[in-house]
């Protein structure tokens, strides 16, 4: 029978393992060393801030495994050959494959700055640096957080529910403005001051001090200033994890570099999820996709390939979510943090400064591109549809209202966006949604 082994236990690894179930009775072996049991990373924050327990966190039951016949392997692999088909594991122990998926996630980025490795300064990625985090922060007074993204904002969440103070590090002039457009982005901004965060923008990690035995006591910033503190939390981005290829023979890049069908260069070796690189262009996708969604669906299209179904990875427009603090966050389509030449667009931002949305489109034949919206609940099977379908952005704003699905007694918005928008585009001919 074949067997087919999977690295690493994530969402990738777990979906394609389920898909894979569905469509046959091959052998499935899933050889992880972060945890047991897949959980889901993105409620991290959520167990730190006692909201949830780890065993919440587990999208099936411990039994689920068994009952599926799907081995689970905890253990680290070190080596991968792939002439014998073979993977060298910690424990000394070796596996064998006929056909191997490659789903072993990122790794947090640092850079090499002196202190880096003291106690009580670390990133934020899996379920080990969680532990350490509840540990490292007892009794902490302050922290700094270096790196303005998505899981730097995270922790300061997770500090602040500690009442642990929090100043965060910036490179950018504006939170996350490398992705978000500059209303976006300094409305988080205003957003992340008004949690009492010390956001300093423009500014980047020198160094960190420790004290006699080793713990961290203090940064300093590019601008030399000097920031006390006991806990430095290290979130400038992640990286494939794919150290343990080296010398396999399958081809890198900054990730796994794969095919349309998410083949490597080595026959019957697939990537998936964080660590894959995609060698080919898809329409407003970037090569390297560190995101749930695409984890989940690049382990159902490699399932249906293992199985004999040859699928093409075509995920379509791109979309996410998220929440800073106390605004949720949906993007449909590409909104980029700086309008291309072809492109026109349209804000709205509501009074309190906690709801917004952006809408691009093609200033000559007028598609729609992409929505950012905040603090208003987007539905995305239809901005999918309209994405797809090439819709014109007269459509879309006249539509928005099908569009939202906010909780009942939500205030809605429509007639004031649509309004404003017939006013800055006199020429749109929409009628104005009653
Ligand atoms: C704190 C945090 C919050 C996030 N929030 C969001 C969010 O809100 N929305 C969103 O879309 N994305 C979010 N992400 C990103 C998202 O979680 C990832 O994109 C996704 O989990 C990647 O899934 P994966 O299966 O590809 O890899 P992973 O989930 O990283 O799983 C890979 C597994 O393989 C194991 N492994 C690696 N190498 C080996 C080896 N050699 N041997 C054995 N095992 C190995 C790893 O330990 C890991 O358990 C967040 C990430 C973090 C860290």
């Amino acid at each position: 029978m074949k067997h087919v082994v999977i690295i690493g236990n994530g969402v990738s690894g777990i979906t394609a393992a389920r898909h894979i179930r569905k469509q046959s009775g091959y052998r499935i072996s899933v050889i992880s060393s972060e945890t047991m049991h897949f959980y889901s990373r993105t409620a991290l924050m959520y167990i730190y801030m006692g909201h949830m327990k780890y065993e919440h966190t587990k999208p099936y039951e411990d039994s689920f495994w068994k009952k599926n016949k799907i081995d689970l392997i905890y253990d680290h692999v070190i080596k991968v050959d792939t002439t014998s088909r073979s993977l060298h594991l910690k424990s000394g122990a070796s596996v064998s494959y006929d056909v191997l998926i490659i789903a072993t996630g990122s790794t947090s980025n640092k850079f090499d700055w002196p202190g880096q490795n003291l106690k009580g300064v670390q990133g934020l990625y899996g379920y080990s640096d969680l532990r350490l985090m509840e540990e490292s922060t007892k009794g902490a007074k302050h922290a700094v957080v270096v790196g303005g993204g998505l899981i730097g904002i995270e922790m300061a969440e997770m500090l602040l529910s500690k009442n642990i103070g929090v100043t965060f590090l910036v490179r950018e002039p504006e939170f996350w403005s490398i992705i978000l457009p500059r209303q976006e982005a300094s409305m988080i901004s205003r957003h992340i001051r008004s949690h009492h965060v010390q956001l300093k923008l423009e500014t980047e990690l020198k160094s960190i001090q420790s004290d006699k035995d080793g713990n961290a006591i203090s940064v300093t910033t590019n601008k030399n200033e000097i920031i006390h503190c006991d806990f430095v939390g290290l979130t400038v981005g992640v990286s494939p994890n794919i150290r343990f290829l080296k010398d396999s023979g399958i081809a890198t890049g900054t990730g796994v570099l794969v095919d349309e069908y998410l083949q490597t260069n080595i026959a019957d070796v697939y990537a998936i999820g964080d660590c894959a690189e995609r060698t080919y262009d898809l329409r407003g996708r970037k090569k390297i996709e560190q995101v749930w969604y695409t984890g989940r669906m690049m382990g159902e299209v490699v399932a249906q390939s293992v199985c004999g179904h040859k699928t093409r990875y075509e995920p379509g427009p791109w979309f996410n979510s998220a929440k800073f603090f106390d605004i949720e966050y949906q993007t449909y389509g590409n909104v980029p943090s700086e309008l291309n030449a072809n492109e026109e667009d349209f804000y709205w931002g509501h009074a309190s400064g906690l709801k917004a949305i952006h809408a691009v489109w093609d200033k000559n034949t007028k598609e729609f591109l992409g929505i950012n919206a905040f603090g208003i609940r987007l539905r995305h099977e239809l901005f999918d549809t309209w994405l797809r379908q090439k819709k014109d952005i007269g459509f879309v704003i006249e539509n928005l209202r099908e569009a939202n699905f906010d909780p009942e007694l939500f205030v809605r918005h429509e007639t004031e966006i649509v309004e404003k928008f017939i006013q800055q585009y006199p020429k749109s001919k929409m009628r104005i949604a009653s």
